[in-house]
């Protein structure tokens, strides 16, 4: 499954689960699970052995990926969680744009 419309470094708004509403950074996008990784959402607790005397054992929090298809990008421009669309700008490369106010998401449009 190819995520196109999510990148790392994007502000997600989560749609559905336990954090419906919360919005957070994209650490990390895994195509192949059709999922991505995002700060401070889907966080579980985990379990972890002492490793040592600097790093003792203990429960930490992580966050573990949640389906792309549950996340929409917050707009940068009119701060909403949206529809992606795409655009191809003059020397044919592709930008992604807000459905609601057609403002691009891509800073600098790289
Ligand atoms: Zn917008």
């Amino acid at each position: 499954m190819k995520i196109k419309k999510i990148k790392k470094g994007d502000l997600v708004q989560v749609l559905r689960g336990k954090d419906k509403g919360k919005q957070g950074k994209v650490l990390a996008v895994l195509p192949k699970k059709g999922k991505v990784l995002v700060e401070g959402v889907n966080k579980v607790k985990k379990h972890v052995k002492a490793r040592g005397p600097k790093q003792p054992g203990g429960i930490v929090e992580i966050e573990k990926p949640i389906w792309a298809a549950a996340v929409a990008v917050v707009c940068p421009h009119c701060k909403k969680p949206t529809r992606v669309g795409f655009q191809i700008g003059k020397n044919g490369d592709k930008h992604r744009v807000c459905r609601r106010c057609q403002g691009l998401i891509d800073e600098g449009g790289k």
